[in-house]
């Protein structure tokens, strides 16, 4: 079976953590997760970047940081994973949930402002497949209105918009390690990105148990305490070790990453000219990281039937998500502004290829003459 995907081990992950385990500090903000914040400090070109358990908790920490309130409402897509939303109920918010665009399946843009009543606190545009989001219309409307934007990026490490890194470009944005993304830390592990000086020294606080320990350890206060809420949200030292085996291949993960997704799409472009499937859409001013190979297909009945064909193939691929409007979760939490034109159909009709670093040739060969014999 080609499995759908598999966490990129580059060959010096297994050398990193056994140094950090070996180390005396094994827990947060060790050798390691200082190595790493000065990689994406530097190659994101941001003032602060935090890792974090998880990229839930880093948009659980972003929620925190902009005092998210009871009856606060938060604009997203309900084309996303629940953590999206699941951050700003947690403090109590209601979430708005806008129709997305067919062409990259990230929120529609356009229909944003109508979404925005007095309660409104914060815009969360998701970087669908880690394609950019119309990032300058949502600014500029984040600002008329004086609403926060937290990008969930999530799946974007390595995209860019307009040549600015995804998650750098709203007041926070956040990464995910986890074994599914295109770079990976040991376990669980995500990155908190704070473009917004005023939040700073706040964020660091509340990662830290609502302690200024890290203030301490630099010498800015001479005892520490607790000063505000906060929690446990610090990355383990041996997960930032593996994750930075993957940082310093991060150009080459990218770069086979790009060339599978390349072939696939070369590969099923006939299909497209033939209207069988849809390719995915890179608008431009979008650098996209290869993190999703997906295909349209005509309907929920067709998908059904191509991902039995693919497994009898052995080939695993998959679909997501359920529209968190329709969910048991998002109809309590949420409510969806305007009309749901494309979230649900096209929902239903898209399918994952396998796709991850290192993936065979003959198994790229192999899954596109499956989907081509499916449609003959
Ligand atoms: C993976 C993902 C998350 C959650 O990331 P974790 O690190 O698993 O918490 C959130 N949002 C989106 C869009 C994701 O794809």
């Amino acid at each position: 079976m080609i499995p759908f995907n598999k966490p990129p081990f580059t060959g010096n992950e297994e050398k990193y953590v056994l140094e950090s385990m070996k180390s005396s500090k094994i827990s947060g903000d060790g050798e390691f997760t200082k190595r790493c914040h000065q990689w994406f400090e530097e190659k994101l070109g941001c003032r602060k970047t935090l890792l974090t358990t998880s990229c839930t908790h880093a948009l659980e920490m972003a929620a925190i940081l902009l005092d998210i309130q009871e009856g606060d409402e938060v604009i997203m897509p309900s084309y996303t994973f629940v953590s999206t939303a699941n951050a700003f109920v947690l403090r109590g918010a209601k979430i708005v949930f806008v129709d997305i665009r067919p062409d990259t399946m990230n929120i529609d843009e356009t229909l944003i402002e109508a979404a925005i009543t007095p309660k409104t606190k914060a815009i969360v545009p998701v970087h669908y497949a880690g394609v950019g989001c119309e990032m300058d219309t949502i600014m500029e409307i984040a600002k008329r209105h004086n609403l926060f934007v937290v990008e969930d990026a999530a799946q974007g490490m390595m995209s860019s918009y307009k040549d600015k890194a995804l998650g750098t470009i709203g007041h926070f944005g956040a990464y995910s390690f986890h074994e599914t993304k295109n770079y990976t830390s040991a376990g669980e592990g995500g990155l908190l990105i704070i473009n917004d000086d005023r939040f700073s020294q706040r964020a660091e606080i509340i990662r830290e148990k609502g302690t200024n320990r890290s203030l301490f350890f630099r010498g800015m206060v001479d005892k520490y305490s607790w000063v505000d809420v906060g929690s446990s949200y610090l990355m383990n030292d041996m997960s930032a070790a593996y994750l930075w085996g993957n940082l310093e291949k991060a150009d080459e993960i990218n770069e086979n990453r790009l060339a599978t997704w390349q072939k696939y799409y070369d590969g099923l472009k006939e299909l497209e000219d033939k209207c069988l499937i849809e390719l995915p859409t890179i608008p431009d001013g979008c650098i996209q990281n290869a993190h999703m190979f997906y295909l349209k297909v005509k309907d929920l009945e067709t998908r059904t039937k191509l991902l039995e064909h693919l497994k009898q193939n052995e080939i695993l691929a998959v679909f997501h998500y359920i529209p968190l409007h329709s969910a048991p979760a998002g109809l309590k939490f949420g409510r969806f502004e305007g009309e749901d034109i494309y979230t649900t159909i096209e929902s239903e009709r898209l399918i994952r290829l396998p796709l991850y670093f290192g993936l065979q040739t003959k198994d790229q060969d192999k899954i596109i003459q499956a989907v081509k014999r499916f449609f003959e």
